[in-house]
């Protein structure tokens, strides 16, 4: 399989350097060339298997020119290591629990999967590189975790000092080995700042192979639609399926699932105040404002990358999308309203997004299933204002709030980080 950009759809490259460049350098996403249709007898032949078997007999479709069978194979095992379960939290209404993985969300199996991409060209190039990444205090655990002892490859991690909560930090600095992590004395935006200002340094790319782990890589985008593999596994079809959504990427990933043939009724597009897709869906038209901070704040996103690729899986064709994604969007106080909901009718407690995705399925009168995209302890001041009273952390997350934290402070200053890395 090639990879074509979604804005010049004319050149063709392998899924290897998709993945190495990470973007095109026209302003597009890489997306495959065609869609490949999974034979019916296969899907049958799914029901019961595992999902990282699944997986891989989907992925070779996009990467086995460039990842041997066996390989991907193994790969596939290491990324879905841990249980994806589908459990039943209302009448006719199901949570797939995405937050099983080492930094308890939906994000750990893309940077899993993109780390041990990088890992295996690397193995073939024998060139070192180091990953910068800049966090908002979620998102940069699940790729830092990703390439976590993966040979060839070094991470530093950039977050803003006391700007995540405890238990964010813990996962960003207790990690050790290739994982470094700097505390920024200042905001998200520095830190951002200073990662970009270190790729178009000169001096610092002759020195060493910098790269991104950007989460619209096409190496974190493919392996996410085996996620709604997974109801088809356990013999659930044609559901209704709610995303809680922000850059898109999952719910266009679950499209390509469909499109790919796994039986799917619809998708809801689950947005919080920024609902510049829902919006679409409604009225066609694709109008991004500035982005509004939310309690679903890994959703406060305003002009989402992948609608790209959402444009490119239905040609364009707005009738055709309004017919399988419907829109809903709910704001702050109505997922402080839903998580307290829940847990007094179901004794089920939901984190800040995947409670848009539940309310989602409840407000259209259907049955489905929504996904879980975080554990709640990862927003625990949230869900504490929910239920106006104190939640204690589960204790699966002991051992990690008693590790020591490793992080070296530096202000947000571009000529200090370079000195870092020079130094490395
Ligand atoms: C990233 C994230 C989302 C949004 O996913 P997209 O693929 O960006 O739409 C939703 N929930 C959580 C917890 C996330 O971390």
């Amino acid at each position: 399989m090639k990879f074509v950009s979604t804005s010049r759809p004319g050149n063709t490259i392998s899924f290897r350097d998709a993945v190495l460049n990470n973007l095109p350098n026209d302003g597009g996403l890489y997306f495959p060339m065609e869609i490949p249709e999974l034979p019916s007898p296969l899907l049958h032949e799914m029901v019961g298997m595992e999902l990282h078997e699944v997986a891989a007999k989907v992925l070779s479709n996009f990467c086995l020119a460039d990842i041997p069978q066996a390989d991907l194979e193994a790969i596939t095992k290491r990324v879905f290591n841990f249980p994806i379960p589908v459990k039943s939290v209302a009448e006719g209404i199901s949570c797939l629990e995405l937050f099983h993985g080492p930094t308890f969300a939906f994000k750990d199996i893309g940077a899993k999967f993109l780390a041990e991409c990088l890992s295996f060209f690397n193995i073939s190039d024998k060139q070192k590189r180091t990953v910068l990444v800049a966090t908002s205090g979620d998102t940069g655990g699940a790729v830092a975790n990703g390439f976590l002892g993966v040979d060839g490859v070094d991470v530093i991690i950039l977050y803003p000092k006391g700007k995540v909560s405890e238990l964010q930090e813990k996962q960003l600095t207790t990690l050790g080995q290739n994982i470094k992590a700097l505390e920024i004395d200042g905001n998200f935006d520095d830190c951002q700042y200073m990662v970009k200002q270190a790729f178009a340094d000169d001096e610092l790319s002759e020195r060493m192979k910098l790269s991104s782990a950007n989460s619209i890589n096409i190496g974190r985008w493919l392996p996410q639609s085996l996620f709604y593999f997974q109801p088809l596994l356990s013999g659930e079809t044609d559901i209704t399926i709610s995303v809680p959504s922000g850059n898109y990427g999952n719910l266009t990933s679950g499209v390509l699932a469909m499109k790919m043939g796994v039986p799917i009724k619809s998708f809801i597009a689950a947005s919080n105040l920024n609902d510049v897709v829902p919006r679409y869906l409604d009225s066609g038209v694709y109008s991004p404002v500035p982005t509004i901070a939310t309690v679903a704040n890994a959703m406060d996103v305003s002009d989402p990358s992948n609608f790209k690729r959402l444009l490119t899986l239905y040609d364009d064709n707005h009738a055709g999308i309004v017919e399988d994604i419907l829109p809903f969007s709910l704001a702050d106080g109505g997922i402080l309203e839903t998580i307290a909901e829940c847990y007094e009718n179901h004794d089920y407690l939901l984190d800040p997004h995947s409670a848009v995705a539940y309310e989602a399925l409840q407000k259209k009168g259907r049955g489905g299933v929504f996904l879980g995209t975080a554990h709640y302890c990862k927003f625990l001041p949230t869900i504490e204002k929910a239920l106006n009273k104190k939640v204690e952390l589960p204790d699966f997350v002991n051992d990690l709030m008693d590790k020591k934290k490793e992080a070296t402070l530096m202000d947000s200053d571009f000529e200090a980080f370079k000195a870092y890395l020079m130094d490395i």
